[in-house]
């Protein structure tokens, strides 16, 4: 199978100059755990980008899920973001005044689902994340680790193949934090491929891969066991 992304000699350098990223390469294949750490400033975000989507690259060749996006237009881009990638962010970034099922039903608005099919799948998305519980609540009646549950419910309730999250365990307390990092190991037994952005090296190294970055570039690949 292919791999779900695959990044070839890329590079990015800025309008203003500045390069954060030179000659990554890089396969992350079905059903992984990744996780892609570095300092502040090593090219961690630039790459979230890259392997999102988000951005493009300067220099070499990002393939998610077998596509170029070099020669996919922008809107062929975000359908192909929508329909593979799932995003986990450190803010959690609901919507203040939603309730949870509402949130996680968002993650299914471009999907062609009808609005009785997304809250089904959002309610069951959210029974998966453990918080069958806490349907109607709204994001300031829920804690941290709660939201940041959700969360993970709006990305995976369209059942990505990709999940990728940025620093997903930031803004937690380390219990919560240690809760949220087994909800994504779950949902990697389950099948999807999960990748994780920090520049937590403990969290990084309980994962199976590790990709170090420094100064734009990966200087190790580390595999446990
Ligand atoms: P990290 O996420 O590891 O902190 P980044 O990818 O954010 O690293 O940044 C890598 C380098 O690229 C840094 O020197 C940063 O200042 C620079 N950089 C990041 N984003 C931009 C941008 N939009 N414009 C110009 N320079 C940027």
């Amino acid at each position: 199978m292919t791999p779900v992304v695959e990044l070839a000699e890329v590079g990015k350098t800025y309008a203003g100059g500045v390069t954060a990223l030179r000659g990554v390469t890089l396969a992350i294949e079905r059903g992984e755990l990744v996780g892609i750490v570095g300092p502040s400033g090593s090219g961690k975000s630039t790459m979230l980008n890259m392997i999102g989507t988000l951005d493009r690259p300067t220099a070499g060749t990002v393939r998610v899920d077998g596509h170029d996006v070099h020669t996919l237009s922008d809107r062929q881009v975000s359908a192909l973001r929508g329909r593979v990638i799932g995003f986990v962010f450190q803010q959690f970034h609901l919507a203040a005044g939603v309730s949870a099922v509402d949130n996680v039903a968002e993650g299914l608005l471009y999907m062609g689902v009808s609005v009785g099919e997304r809250r089904r799948r959002a309610a069951a998305a959210l029974d998966r994340v453990g918080l069958a519980h806490r349907y109607a609540h709204r994001p300031h009646e829920l804690s941290g680790g709660e939201r940041q549950r959700v969360a993970i419910a709006r990305a995976v309730v369209g059942e990505p193949a990709l999940l990728l999250a940025d620093e997903p365990t930031g803004n937690l307390d380390s219990q919560s934090g240690a809760e949220v990092l087994n909800l994504l190991r779950e949902l990697r037994s389950a099948g999807t491929t999960v990748v994780i952005i920090t520049h937590d090296r403990e969290l990084a190294a309980s994962l199976p891969r590790q990709v170090r970055m420094r100064d734009g570039e990966i200087v190790e690949v580390t595999r446990a066991g």
